[in-house]
């Protein structure tokens, strides 16, 4: 009996909720509107109680996120190559894979034609 209380109790005060943190300090320019809003962010999930993350669970893939066109874009892993409308464009500049979208490349910078 003490111990189903307990268990109930633990449910509503812990439980995994997702952080969004900022790894860049310094925007960087959108790869899709161009300007110079993005920036790198990480959703890790915590194990909180008391709505006070404790303890990192789930370190999340790092994303491109635009504050003003709210685009995220994933990191560039070794599967982005893969992934659905990428890699039809490659940046002249740095030679990576890019979303036919892009205008400007979001590891060197530069515009593309
Ligand atoms: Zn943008
Ligand atoms: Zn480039």
């Amino acid at each position: 009996m003490q111990t189903e209380v307990v268990l109930v109790a633990m449910i509503f005060i812990a439980g995994i909720s997702p952080k969004t943190k900022v790894l860049d300090q310094n925007p960087r320019r959108c790869p899709v509107c161009g300007l110079h809003q993005a920036y790198f962010k990480r959703v890790d999930h915590y194990l909180s109680l008391f709505f006070i993350p404790l303890l990192r669970v789930k370190k999340g893939d790092p994303f491109i996120m635009c504050d003003r066109c709210e685009k995220a874009i994933p990191e560039f892993g070794s599967d982005f190559s893969q992934r659905t409308g990428y890699g039809n464009k490659t940046c002249p500049y740095c030679e990576t894979s890019l979303d036919q979208d892009f205008k400007y490349c979001p590891y060197c910078g530069r515009q593309i034609d």
